[in-house]
């Protein structure tokens, strides 16, 4: 027979494997409504680029092919489309990858002065059609040794410069500034763009979040450019921080670690 204090026990035991049953539901029931809700989030984002293109094809085969006109500009609508299409599922796959914690971060020392050249000549085009400046402040140095993932920082300056070009208008200036605090590179990339409002700042990491989803789409934006900032960052021990004005730009700034040879 079972004394008093083990049954009191049993109880106990009882109660406790309830109680875990209880919260592990609640968790796979969040995890299911997540998955949905990603689900129903991607197909609304790729249907868009898919119909635009759709409706531009099959208005040429329907006959406006033969405008010489016409035919080019529905092409290039087309073809427009099916790059973004191209771009998003890029992102979505970087995506679904680091949500699923299923990524793998290389670590080695490498030279950020470097890699801001680098992201520099690949958007000085575009920054240059809208007469913007690209511009790294590095106190002199054209060398400054990190401990980071080369690829994945690369990913989160192209992002972040993109962004600066993209939501500024013309004759603005986007500042990259490298700033050596200790053991830490402080890193900024500041515009003098259009600005976020307070409202939306804890939002904009969250993927498909938009401002202004027509000026997003009209630049090419897959809207989860900065998700993707947040993981890479964050798997490198680091936050992102937002300090934006409206009308006057918006810098975003975070860490990582210096290499220091031994
Ligand atoms: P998108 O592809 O739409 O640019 P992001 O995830 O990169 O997606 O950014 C989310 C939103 O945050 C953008 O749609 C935009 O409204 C806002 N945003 C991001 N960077 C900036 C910036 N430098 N200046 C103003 N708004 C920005």
């Amino acid at each position: 027979t079972y004394g008093h204090s083990s049954l009191n026990q049993i109880q106990q035991e009882i109660y406790s494997y309830a109680h875990v049953k209880q919260s592990e539901i609640e968790e796979l029931k969040q995890m299911a409504k997540f998955r949905r809700q990603f689900l129903a989030d991607v197909s609304h984002e790729l249907k868009t680029p898919i119909f635009a293109a759709q409706g531009f094809v099959h208005t040429l085969l329907d006959g406006a092919i033969d405008d010489k006109s016409i035919r080019m500009k529905f092409l290039k609508k087309a073809a427009k489309n099916l790059d973004g299409l191209d771009a998003l599922v890029q992102d979505l796959l970087t995506v679904s990858h680091m949500e699923a914690g299923d990524i793998t971060m290389h670590m080695e020392p490498t030279n950020i002065c470097e890699v801001v050249d680098e992201i520099f000549d690949q958007l000085e085009e575009r920054a240059a059609k809208k007469g913007i400046t690209l511009k790294l402040e590095s106190g002199g140095q054209d060398k400054i040794l990190v401990l980071a993932d080369n690829q994945r920082i690369h990913q989160v300056f192209v992002n972040l410069v993109s962004n600066a070009i993209k939501y500024s208008d013309e004759n603005g200036q986007v500042v990259v500034t490298l700033e050596p605090t200790g053991k830490k590179l402080d890193i900024t990339v500041k515009d003098s763009g259009i600005g976020i409002p307070a409202e939306h700042l804890n939002r904009i990491f969250e993927r498909f979040y938009r401002v202004d989803k027509s000026r997003s789409k009209a630049q090419g934006g897959t809207g989860l450019g900065l998700s993707i900032v947040k993981h890479i960052v964050e798997a490198h021990m680091s936050e992102v921080k937002v300090v934006s004005h409206i009308g006057e730009g918006s810098s975003f700034s975070f860490e990582l670690e210096r290499y220091q040879s031994q």
